[in-house]
């Protein structure tokens, strides 16, 4: 098998993947889903757990409340329709981080169903990404392949993550490219991440991701056979998972090879997959009701209460942005990367005497100093709040827009925040007129070419005159001033 990423793009141009991906969200309760123990990251080994969690018999499982109006909370910001009864189900394999020998899940009567997510398409618009099935499970343990004297010899268990409550989140195989599921998992994130019933920390393992797929020429309406990529651990990895798998499967269609049913894995080093196991079907986990919970019941009443805590969401609140403060699309994409970000962002827009020059600043001040560099919006020495404060100054005529951009540079090269400098620098601006016109008297004075041609009429050399006085007083002086005692004096 050779494993070239590239494929010639006619050849490549000849199929249409389809991608369906299926997320684990863990959610954000103090304790596992069915005991009372601590969902803690980071605790020693073997110290979150209880005869429930550790499967012991006789011990029984008793539903978190919390959990189920978690995943109840999601589900609603995911568009799905939440059962009003679902049914937990025991799904039977045997691993050895899974001291029961099932997992408790549920299947044919998941919480939620027919939800789906908008994500932006390359032509401007949107498409929807279906998701068929939201559902509740708790987690398995895990283990330890290194980092233990004995690693080269034995696999080490660490059962505190048993028992912790999930949501599975599996989408329609709606994707037909890479980039689709990147969409669609960064929107989904985003959206989890708003409703605060998880912190989708990757690196934790708060958030999963397994790929589903196939390839099947361009026009054919019937699926291909799907191989499914297991657990990769970033969104960027899963792109380039699905690019090599995509290619890869390709080059086997293409030299007449049969494509297997399989569970592959991510090699993120070498940038390229490699079969686990074949994958089993829903039949060979002999799935049947959890005889020891009962069915699940979620009210229309408990839904509608709470469905009242579903805060505005990210696309919603992108658009009213663009239409309350006169944002550009993306800037409100990157203000509305975090719940809090634009929260700060409104506040200060709100509290500004002109919310619209706040989001300029942003735009035009903030933005393009963050991206020189190198820093994320929630990095930035300067504050919301030491935005709207600027935005101020500068409405109020306080200081220049040329002020300002000193101010900027200097709280970015010091790393504090726009007031904290501005307190410090005081700048004034010079608003003076007598002072001004001394100086654009020098400045006229020392260049009689200019002079000479903005009498025969080339009257956009007033700028010139204008730059000149700007730069003698350091940029103090009054803009608006300056022009006006320029064009007086040159007898415009
Ligand atoms: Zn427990």
């Amino acid at each position: 098998m050779t494993t070239t990423a590239q494929i010639a793009a006619a050849v490549r141009e000849r199929y249409e993947p389809v991608i369906g991906l299926e997320v684990h969200v863990q959610l954000l309760t103090r304790t596992k889903i069915f005991c009372g123990c601590s969902t803690a990251f980071g605790a020693p080994p073997n110290t979150n757990v209880c005869p429930v969690c550790l499967g012991m018999p006789g011990a029984l499982p008793v539903l978190n409340k919390r959990a189920v109006e978690f995943a109840v909370l999601a589900a609603q910001a995911l568009n799905c329709q939440v059962r009003e009864t679902s049914i937990f189900a025991r799904k039977n394999y045997f691993y050895p981080d899974l001291p029961k020998g099932y997992q408790i899940s549920q299947y044919d009567k998941p919480l939620a169903e027919h939800g789906y997510i908008d994500v932006p398409s390359p032509d401007g618009g949107t498409k929807r990404i279906g998701i068929t099935r939201l559902h509740m499970e708790e987690d398995a343990g895990k283990s330890l392949h290194e980092g233990f004297a004995d690693s080269a010899n034995s696999t080490a268990i660490d059962l505190n993550r048993t028992g912790v409550p999930l949501i599975e989140i599996v989408s329609e195989p709606d994707m037909r490219s890479p980039d689709e599921a990147f969409e669609y998992l960064t929107r989904l994130k985003e959206i989890i991440l708003y409703t605060g019933v998880s912190d989708c920390n990757m690196e934790e393992g708060s958030l999963r991701c397994d790929a589903n797929v196939s390839i099947r020429p361009k026009g054919e309406k019937k699926f291909g056979t799907k191989t499914e990529i297991k657990n990769v651990n970033s969104f960027r990895f899963v792109r380039q998972a699905l690019e090599y798998e995509i290619n890869r499967q390709i080059e086997m269609a293409e030299a007449g090879e049969k494509i297997h049913q399989e569970t592959r894995l991510f090699n993120s080093a070498e940038g390229r997959t490699y079969s686990m196991r074949s994958k089993e079907e829903a039949h060979d986990y002999r799935y049947f009701p959890e005889p020891d919970l009962l069915p699940l019941v979620v009210s229309p009443q408990w839904q509608q209460e709470i469905r009242s805590r579903l805060p505005e969401l990210p696309d919603a609140r992108r658009k009213r942005m663009v239409a309350e403060y006169g944002i550009t699309e993306y800037d409100a994409q990157v203000l509305t990367s975090s719940r809090s970000l634009a929260d700060q962002f409104e506040e200060a827009a709100r509290a500004a005497k002109s919310p619209k020059r706040v989001a300029n600043l942003v735009q035009g001040e903030l933005m393009g100093r963050l991206k020189a560099n190198n820093l994320d919006i929630e990095q930035s020495p300067i504050s919301m709040k030491g935005v709207a404060a600027s935005a101020d100054l500068l409405e109020n005529g306080t200081i220049s827009s040329k002020i300002l951009k000193d101010l900027y540079d200097k709280a970015f090269s010091s790393g504090e925040d726009f007031l904290a400098v501005y307190e410090r620098e005081k700048p004034q601006q010079i608003t003076d007129t007598g002072a001004i016109e001394n100086i654009v008297q020098e400045v006229i004075a020392a260049n009689p070419k200019q002079v000479e041609q903005y009498r025969a009429g080339k009257t956009t050399i007033l700028g010139f005159f204008v730059g000149q006085v700007m730069k003698a007083t350091k940029g103090q002086a009054k803009p608006e001033l300056v022009n006006e005692v320029v064009r007086k004096q040159l007898g415009g």
